[in-house]
């Protein structure tokens, strides 16, 4: 299994501060059936620069020392963008990486509780750049849950979304938790990913996501999302199904 989404590489963010933290969280990986993580150090979210160069360089010293220590993880290159007015320019100026260096897709976090003015020109712009981009953990930012129109529509004009392991499995509470299986019901999200930040408060639970969402839609379901993962990976296609609005919630009459 590959994940997609990993705050794996040490010191450069809130995710592994030392390279013990680092092995510790590719050993769980390991131990969940994983055995490729794209590195995506957060990127301009305010208290994080982490440009595309550094970004590389921290990748490939760290599956060095993978191989070094028998670890059977590969660690590949992304990077997590906070949404920022000049993303392409920076693009453009190398600053900013696609996910596993392949300049079609890149992942956009929104700030927790809004999504700012200019989101939509942006992901447009992004996107006549040739780059698709992906909303990361939708399920979590308050503005979404009020008003979920705002990702359908976003997603209706070519964004695609990753949503959360430890959302689906409850870790965030029951509303964050609902909301990822109402994403998911309404095909506007396209793939699950750890956002493993550590192997204690936030580590990887992908296996029990994975398990929640056959259970839940069968394996096809989770095929079809390791498969957009793996596509991304290799800078293919991934496959979308219509995007709908979520549906309100019945009034329940006694
Ligand atoms: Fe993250």
């Amino acid at each position: 299994m590959i994940d997609l989404h990993c705050h794996i590489l040490p010191g450069v963010d809130d995710g592994a501060k030392t390279i013990g933290d680092s092995l510790d969280m590719a050993k769980e990986a390991v131990s969940e059936g994983i055995h490729t993580i794209v590195a995506t150090p957060h990127h301009q979210n305010g208290k994080y620069i982490n440009e595309k160069h550094e970004i590389l360089q921290h990748v490939s010293s760290l599956n060095e020392r993978l191989v070094q220590e028998n670890i059977p993880l590969t660690i590949l290159p992304g990077q997590e963008s906070r949404i920022y007015g000049e993303m392409v320019e920076d693009y453009r100026y190398g600053k900013i990486l696609t996910l596993n260096h392949t300049s079609k897709y890149i992942f956009v976090e929104f700030p927790s509780s809004q999504v700012p003015r200019f989101t939509e020109r942006l992901l447009y712009d992004i996107q006549a750049e040739g780059l698709t981009p992906i909303i990361v953990h939708p399920e979590r930012n308050s503005r979404l849950i009020e008003d979920p129109d705002i990702l359908y529509n976003l997603v209706n004009k070519g964004a695609m979304t990753q949503i959360t392991a430890s959302s689906l499995t409850g870790r965030f509470g029951k509303k964050i938790k609902k909301f990822s299986f109402d994403l998911i019901d309404s095909n506007l999200t396209h793939m699950i990913a750890s956002d493993a930040h550590n192997i204690s408060r936030r580590s990887f639970h992908m296996e029990e996501a994975n398990e929640l969402i056959s259970a839940e839609y069968g394996m096809d379901m989770l095929y079809l999302f390791q498969e957009n993962v793996e596509a991304i990976v290799n800078g293919k296609a991934c496959f979308k199904d219509t995007p709908e609005k979520v549906k309100k919630k019945k009034l329940l009459w006694f």
